[in-house]
């Protein structure tokens, strides 16, 4: 199975994308972690990142296509990946599918995680990272025994550098003005899928398989 994942910032991709990891062991690849992973480890890529990062723009296209390039062709992306944040751009869409059209492993389906714009704001501010167990969680939707068993096993609960308020702003812009245009690019090739993505974490991940299954 390859998939992307396409969605605004905040529509649950990347929760979405460990479960399908889970349960079908195909690797999530999320371009947002690679970079944050690059940033923390202050590689030469993660510093020409930052800037963008911080301010809720796109980091170029050159960057982000070597770094899935190489991440694909890892052993364990062989049998297939859940691409998270990868394509966000028409250019994006074109280098991917010509990478792949090299290794002659075409797309399945592109799934859009539809998710009301109002919500979305609450679900970024609100999201957080439990530092000792890695669980995401939010402060508005998590039940309070999942927030506070994170507490007592001593964990902090993080927010990422670009889940204020301003950035988070210039990301849904960003998603909107350049990302929203890959719904028809996919609608026009036959391969889009679109989930409601609203509600429940499990009712969102039964509709999404069942939108796999069908694909
Ligand atoms: P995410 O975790 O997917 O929300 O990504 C966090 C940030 O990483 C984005 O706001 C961009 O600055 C950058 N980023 C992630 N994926 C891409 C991509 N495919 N193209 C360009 N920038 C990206």
């Amino acid at each position: 199975m390859r998939i992307v994942l396409l969605g605004a910032p905040g529509s649950g991709k990347g929760t979405q994308a460990q479960r399908l990891q889970s349960e079908f062991g195909i690797p999530q690849i999320s371009t947002g972690d690679l970079l944050r992973q690059a940033v923390a480890d202050d590689t030469p890529l993660g510093q020409a990142a930052k800037a963008a990062m911080d301010a809720g723009e796109l980091v170029s296209d050159e960057i982000v296509l070597s770094m899935i390039k190489a991440r694909i062709a890892e052993p364990d992306a062989a049998t297939g990946f859940v691409l998270d944040g990868y394509p966000r751009n028409e250019a994006q869409a074109a280098a991917l599918a010509s990478v792949l059209e090299e290794i002659d492993q075409p797309l399945d389906c592109a799934v859009l995680m539809d998710v009301d714009f109002d919500i979305l704001m609450k679900r970024l501010t609100g999201r957080r990272t439990c530092s000792v167990t890695g669980k995401l969680l939010n402060v508005y939707f998590s039940p309070q025994a999942e927030l506070d068993a994170c507490i007592e096993a001593e964990g902090e609960l993080l927010q990422r550098a670009d889940d204020n308020e301003d950035t988070i702003r210039n990301r849904l812009e960003v998603y909107s003005s350049q990302t929203a245009p890959l719904i028809e690019h996919y609608r026009g090739l036959g391969q889009l899928r679109v989930v409601s993505a609203e509600g429940d974490i499990d009712a969102v991940y039964q509709r999404l398989t069942a939108a796999l299954s069908s694909a």
